[in-house]
């Protein structure tokens, strides 16, 4: 399925429904569009039957489980853009079936495919991901798969396939390495942390980059990255003085080496809030002087208009937000308002992700 969102190129919903959680969650547009449906479907409307049940309702979708694994050509998959896939009521079984095809991904030529998972949950995915061994963890995925994800000639089960290439460490032609000890599921470089997958957390102020970055960089994950949208306030990453951690020492500068990638943007949609330039500026800012690669998505509805009139074309009659005397923003659109900041498109992408996907 095609999509609009600028930084991936399909989304993948094997999961619908959410609750929200925080401030970025205000004006969700998942939210609004599955209710718009939702209405529409109650008026008697002929819409997919997911359309039934309201958003706040958790819906798992198994027959969707297989899509990536039918898309020849690489993508980024965007899982879940109508849900949070670390929701409370998505179980645990539901996740190991979901990572079982992420793993027949990264193992299966010609499913060169980059899973992008961005939650609001990073707390459960934390645990999700450290509650059991990696061992476990892989086999738990493996096992998931067995009966449905179809490996090699067809006729072998998926843990049994996981359980055999993970059995020694190799060698480049092949053989085990000498010394390595015959243990299924025990030899897991290149398949733990899932080298394509992006785990990301939403980081719309500085409260939520206190409370979740934390979590995201204790995730184990082969590529990690923040979702700044819509951004609602400055946000330092250097934030190891604003919060209280017992494992302090490590974080704060070292801590953003941890992290590969923020997109950044503004609010679009009938609520939007305004963004304050400053503070989409300061986070490039932030990512040039750390190394972190930089997205800027999308100014939003409201624009800095600061060098124009009020009455120029476009502008005149529209609603305009002052932050201060100096800095103005506008209404202008989405479309108008585009995504150039400073001159130029942001569009820098994890460079270890890039090479996967060629
Ligand atoms: S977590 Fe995401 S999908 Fe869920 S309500 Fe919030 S913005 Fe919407």
């Amino acid at each position: 399925m095609g999509t609009a969102i600028e930084w991936t190129d399909t989304v993948w919903n094997p999961v619908t429904g959410c609750s929200k959680v925080s401030e970025g969650c205000r004006n969700c547009y998942a939210f609004a569009l599955h209710d718009m449906r939702h209405k529409a479907f109650q008026e008697g409307k002929k819409l997919p039957q997911q359309y039934a049940k309201p958003f706040n309702e958790i819906q798992l979708f198994p027959d969707r489980l297989l899509q990536p694994l039918k898309w020849k050509k690489p993508r980024r998959i965007f899982v879940n853009s109508m849900s949070d896939l670390f929701h409370g009521h998505v179980p645990d079984e539901f996740l190991d079936q979901a990572f079982a095809v992420i793993l027949a991904c990264a193992i299966l030529e010609g499913r060169n495919h980059t899973f992008q998972i961005l939650t609001k949950r990073p707390a459960r995915m934390q645990r999700y991901f450290i509650d059991r061994e990696p061992t476990e963890l892989v086999k738990a995925w493996a096992k998931a798969g067995d009966g449905w994800i179809h490996v090699g000639d067809g006729d072998e089960y998926f843990s049994g396939y996981i359980g055999s290439i993970t059995r020694y460490e190799w060698n480049a032609d092949g053989s085990a390495k000498a010394g390595s000890e015959y243990k299924p599921f025990g030899h897991l470089e290149g398949i733990f942390p899932l080298p394509n997958v992006w785990i990301g957390t939403s980081v719309e102020n500085q409260q939520a980059a206190a409370d979740r970055i934390p979590l995201l960089l204790e995730t184990p994950a082969a590529v990690r990255f923040l979702s700044c949208e819509p951004l609602l306030g400055p946000v330092d990453l250097e934030f190891w003085t604003q919060f209280d951690h017992p494992d302090n020492e490590g974080y704060g500068v070292e801590a953003i080496k941890g992290i590969d990638w923020v997109i950044a943007g503004g609010e679009s949609g009938k609520n939007a809030r305004p963004m304050h330039p400053d503070w989409a500026e300061d986070l490039r800012d932030q990512c040039e002087g750390y190394g972190v690669q930089f997205f800027f998505k999308q100014w939003g509805e409201w624009a800095p208009v600061h060098e124009l009139l009020c009455n120029e074309p476009g502008i005149k009659g529209k609603p305009w937000y002052h932050f201060d005397p100096d800095i103005s923003v506008c209404r202008v659109g989405k479309d108008r308002a585009g995504r150039v900041l400073d001159g130029l498109e942001w569009d820098e992408f994890p460079a270890y992700q890039e090479r996967l996907l060629k």
